[in-house]
């Protein structure tokens, strides 16, 4: 059968798409374009409203598409389907042909996975699930609670991608600071990267995704102080500053444990980008307590902040919180936070001018003569920034130049190489 993934959501949710298409190719089926497909698997995300919407609306196109004669079968896969099966099968049941839900597929990559992401980076999953029970969250319910990968299975696909020429690989998960605590009884984060950095001929840069506050070790930090193979980028989200509003999220650090943590990060690991998110609007934010998040924002100057807007979610513990905060006050909350932060990036850009950094090239910039687009260490791909360089040279993807910084864009930087 030729079948085409619409993959959504994060990039957990990508990795777990490459395993489908692997599987579904090892069957003798072919992955093709959407037009030219029989069958569409959708590979939902149910996290928050608006990623709900967006599966819905997807799932309604495709719907659409098998009306109009141009696809025969419609399969819906994913975190959506997971935690809403017998609604969709409900909804749906005379126009969907399959739901999948997360395990039915769930495997670790090999190196010889199929890629959806360019060849020079590779995201490697470590580990699945949360360990976690943040009230407002409903990842725990719909991807169970921590299961650690097997070390000698990581550094397996990581050898393998190694061999294959990668340069950059990206350790994610809900929680990867939670990574042993399951299946080796305590947290194995840092041995795990001293393995992969023994092994590794050719990768250049291992990024750590998702950070949880309050598993961060010393040994982590002082490990990637001293490793220049571990980019000195953090993402670490915190939600809030407010002690009141982070005890009823059921966070285990106060306002004082992550101001210090902030801190530390900062001391041990000199020119760290740290990246956060954080909500506004969650049950009891009062006026007082949202602008003392805006303070703490603009006197913390993070590299990066992700900012959300509170989603009520079915199933979760908060879902019986009260809050009179209604969603223009969450919009207004939202838009101020951005304001503030939008300013503090755009200075922290400015930082990086007549500087040289090392730049990883992503692609060459399909609109401009001898330009190239790329990413510092402090950029993950997709969410952060770019480095747009000028190059006479030929420089191919996954390269690694010291790019001079010359100017700034609104997230981006310029540079010449
Ligand atoms: S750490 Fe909290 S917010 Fe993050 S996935 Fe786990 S339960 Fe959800």
């Amino acid at each position: 059968m030729k079948f085409h993934v619409i993959n959504l959501g994060c990039v957990r949710n990508l990795v777990d798409a490459q395993n489908l298409i692997t599987c579904l190719k090892e069957k003798k089926n072919k992955l093709v374009d959407l037009e030219q497909a029989q069958a569409v698997i959708i590979n939902t995300c149910g996290f928050i409203e608006d990623a709900k919407k967006e599966s819905i609306d997807t799932i309604l196109d495709v719907i659409d598409l098998k009306k109009q004669g141009k696809v025969d079968k419609v399969i819906i896969a994913g975190c959506l389907a997971q935690r809403y099966h017998e609604e969709l099968s409900e909804e749906f049941h005379s126009e969907i042909d399959a739901i999948m839900g997360v395990p039915e597929f769930e495997q670790w990559s090999t190196g010889k996975t199929h890629a959806l992401s360019p060849k020079h980076y590779r995201y490697v999953k470590i580990c699945e699930g949360c360990y976690h029970c943040c009230s407002f969250c409903a990842i725990p319910r719909i991807k169970g609670s921590l299961r650690s990968r097997p070390m000698d299975s990581i550094l397996n696909e990581i050898r393998s991608l190694d061999g294959q020429g990668v340069k950059e690989v990206i350790l994610i998960g809900q929680d990867i600071t939670a990574y042993g605590l399951d299946l080796y009884k305590q947290k194995r984060l840092a041995f795990l990267l001293r393995q992969i950095i023994k092994e590794i001929r050719n990768i250049r840069w291992v990024r750590l995704l998702y950070t949880f506050p309050s598993h961060i070790t010393d040994d982590l930090l002082d490990l990637i102080a001293e490793d220049n193979l571990i980019c000195r980028y953090l993402d670490v989200p915190l939600q809030h500053i407010n002690s009141h509003v982070l005890k009823r999220m059921n966070r285990p650090l106060t306002k004082r444990s992550t101001v210090a943590l902030i801190k530390k990060i900062r001391k041990k690991i000199p020119r760290v980008a740290v990246r956060t998110s954080f909500i506004v609007g969650f049950p009891g934010e009062t006026a007082a307590i949202f602008e003392e998040l805006v303070s703490y924002v603009q006197d913390t100057r993070f590299d990066k902040v992700g900012v959300f807007t509170y989603s009520k979610e079915e199933n979760t513990p908060a879902f019986k919180y009260r809050s009179n905060i209604t969603k223009p006050v969450m919009t207004r909350r939202y838009n101020k936070l951005m304001r503030v932060q939008q300013k503090i990036s755009r200075e922290k850009l400015r930082e990086f001018v007549g500087k040289k950094v090392d730049v990883i090239i992503d692609e060459k910039d399909k609109e401009a003569e001898n330009m190239y687009v790329g990413r510092t260490e402090y950029d993950a791909p997709e969410v952060d920034g770019l480095v747009y360089v000028h190059s006479r040279r030929k420089l191919p993807a996954g390269k690694i130049v010291p790019v001079l910084i010359t100017d700034t864009l609104e997230y981006d930087l310029m540079g010449e190489y």
